[in-house]
């Protein structure tokens, strides 16, 4: 086994680390505080000036624009990303890969000239829109449904918590198909425009944190799309969010993995420059443990992600527990090692506006988005169950 990163991989890292440093960083506090205006329009710029970089289009091919990575290398610059701006990677995976990544495994060549140059340029957004309100871990309750009438398909229903719902240009909505060579119930994935008649935005969602990451519902109410804008065949929408699940996985992973490590970061800091009791608060070794221990739990889970990454390269069986134990592990580990760094800050870090307030809040979102930790634990199980069973 080879833990050494290529050169060009080291050399993306450091670019990445500081392009992000320069040009993301800086205005992750204003995403966080702003008006939604404000930050839609401050989201605007990021992912223009991402996409101006190639990292919106790792994943993407160099006929569409992108630069053809894989799944290591692109999460290897997607740490740096997330680092900087926790809002910013998530509105750049739902557009870039949720969205463009899943149109450049399943779209045909006419939908893939179509969106995936301006997804990658960042001149467009596109958003991943399956789960209701009813409809969240059991996706397969969806209530929403798709008619076929002649060349197009007619689309009911509400889809609810869409990042990038205030601000995307495309959608990818699953709808239970009830016609069209379908079998009755089968889901189907639509390209849905922002401009497609009967589309509108409805409530948008209060976040306890990714306050920059704009989520909200979107209504479908007898919305008109073409048979041109099916994703894949009809009928084929499980298989494909089934394979979307281990990516939308995997980025979430990724982002708690770039909070952990701004948590641990920031901490380090402040321990060197506050004194209590005329010392240093990192030469108590209650702190200094805490960082260790910190430190640990962050290169496990980068450690984990890196494998599932691999296993995702490699096509291997394993890649869906590899996922599952990498999303687990490092989600689980921004909750608890931003917990750590609030205390670690005492008052200063309880108080709203520092930056590891923000961290403890953004964190909780990978506990639940991109598959809950119990979900991920029962795939997991049963996985175990099926390989030790006699
Ligand atoms: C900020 C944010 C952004 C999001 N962005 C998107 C997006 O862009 N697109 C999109 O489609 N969705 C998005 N989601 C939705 C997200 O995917 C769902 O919230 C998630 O799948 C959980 O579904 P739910 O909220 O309905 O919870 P539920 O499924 O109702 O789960 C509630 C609790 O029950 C547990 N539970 C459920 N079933 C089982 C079971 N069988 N065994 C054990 N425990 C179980 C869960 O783990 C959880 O703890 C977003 C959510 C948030 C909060």
């Amino acid at each position: 086994m080879n833990y050494e990163m290529t050169d060009d991989q080291i050399a993306l890292q450091n670019a990445c680390r500081e392009f992000c440093g320069n040009e993301i960083l800086p205005g992750a506090v204003m995403l966080d505080t702003c008006s939604r205006e404000e930050a839609s329009a401050i989201m605007k710029g990021n992912l223009k000036k991402l996409g101006s970089r190639g990292y919106l289009g790792m994943g993407i091919t160099r006929d569409f624009g992108g630069t053809d990575a894989d799944m290591l290398t692109t999460v290897i610059a997607g740490e740096e990303i997330a680092k900087s701006c926790a809002s910013t990677f998530i509105t750049a995976a739902s557009s870039a890969v949720y969205f463009g990544y899943a149109l450049s495994r399943f779209g045909n060549d006419e939908q893939k000239k179509r969106y995936l140059p301006e997804i990658v340029s960042g001149e467009k957004i596109g958003a991943i829109a399956v789960s209701e309100y009813d409809a969240g871990s059991d996706e397969h309750a969806m209530n929403t449904t798709a008619s076929r009438e002649g060349n197009s398909w007619i689309i009911n229903g509400v889809k609810s918590y869409v990042t990038n719902g205030p601000i995307a240009d495309y959608f990818l909505v699953a709808a239970r198909s009830d016609s069209g060579n379908v079998t009755p119930g089968e889901i189907t994935l639509f390209i849905v425009g922002r401009g497609c008649p009967g589309f509108s935005e409805g409530e948008l969602s209060d976040t306890m944190g990714l306050h920059g990451a704009q989520a909200g519902e979107i209504i479908c109410n007898h919305c008109i799309v073409e048979s041109i804008d099916v994703l894949g065949v009809p009928g084929q929408g499980a298989d494909i969010l089934g394979y979307l699940k281990n990516y939308r996985a995997l980025f979430t992973a990724v982002c708690s993995l770039g909070i952990s490590c701004a948590a641990m970061e920031s901490a380090n800091r402040y321990s060197k420059e506050r004194k209590s009791f005329g010392r240093y608060i990192n030469r108590y070794q209650e702190i200094a443990f805490r960082l260790a221990e910190m430190m640990i739990q962050t290169d496990i889970s980068r450690l984990l992600i890196y494998k599932a990454a691999w296993e995702l390269d490699n096509h291997s069986v394993e890649a869906v527990s590899a996922v599952s134990c990498a999303k687990i592990f490092s989600t689980e580990t921004a909750a608890l090692v931003s917990g750590w760094a609030v205390q670690i800050y005492g008052g200063k870090g309880y108080l709203k506006g520092s930056d590891v307030e923000r961290f403890y809040r953004d964190a909780k979102f990978g506990e639940i988005a991109g598959g809950t930790s119990e979900l991920h634990r029962l795939s997991i199980a049963s996985e175990i169950l099926d390989r030790y069973s006699n």
